[in-house]
């Protein structure tokens, strides 16, 4: 059945992985991860590790710290994108990848990259289509304090949050 789905969409399924799969979007060649079976709200999707940790930043690392950028393993966790209205949070001091709302068996899953991004090595231009996109995404650090607040953060970002009201005050 979800077969279908994705080709409806005209999305092939490159691979699965329990309750994910990564599809290709046929047209563009683009990949993203896609619930296979409805996911809980607060679920735990997926737990991580670093593969590797890097000391700056690249369009496929997570942040853990200043300077600590990891890839994640496994892999095919470097296909969830980037949304404004995210349905999920890559927890970093606990290693996992958590619903933040019930997502429905075909439904892509997102994270806001500046959720666990602080200052990204390259920005970007969103087009997610969400009400509350916020157009050129480069790190929390970019952001006004009244948009973080909407989302939920890693403790790296909140810390980072922290330091910079201390340093104004
Ligand atoms: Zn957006």
């Amino acid at each position: 059945m979800l077969t279908q789905t994705a080709a409806a969409q005209g999305r092939t399924i490159i691979s699965s992985h329990g309750n994910t799969a990564v599809w290709e979007d046929q047209a563009n060649g683009q990949r993203a991860l896609y619930a296979a079976s409805a996911i809980d709200a607060g679920a735990c999707i997926a737990e991580f590790h670093a593969a590797a940790i890097m000391h700056t930043p690249s369009y496929l690392t997570v942040q853990k710290d200043d300077d600590e950028h990891i890839h994640l393993s496994p892999a095919h966790l470097q296909y969830v994108n980037h949304s404004c209205a995210p349905n999920a949070f890559f927890d970093t001091t606990y290693m996992s990848l958590i619903a933040l709302k019930a997502i429905a068996a075909g439904e892509e899953i997102t994270f806001f990259y500046p959720s666990s991004e602080w200052d990204m090595a390259q920005s970007f231009s969103c087009r997610c289509g969400s009400e509350q996109c916020l157009g050129e995404i480069k790190g929390a650090a970019h952001l006004p304090a009244d948009v973080l607040i909407r989302y939920h953060l890693t403790d790296y970002i909140n810390r980072k949050i922290q330091q910079s009201c201390s340093e104004r005050h």
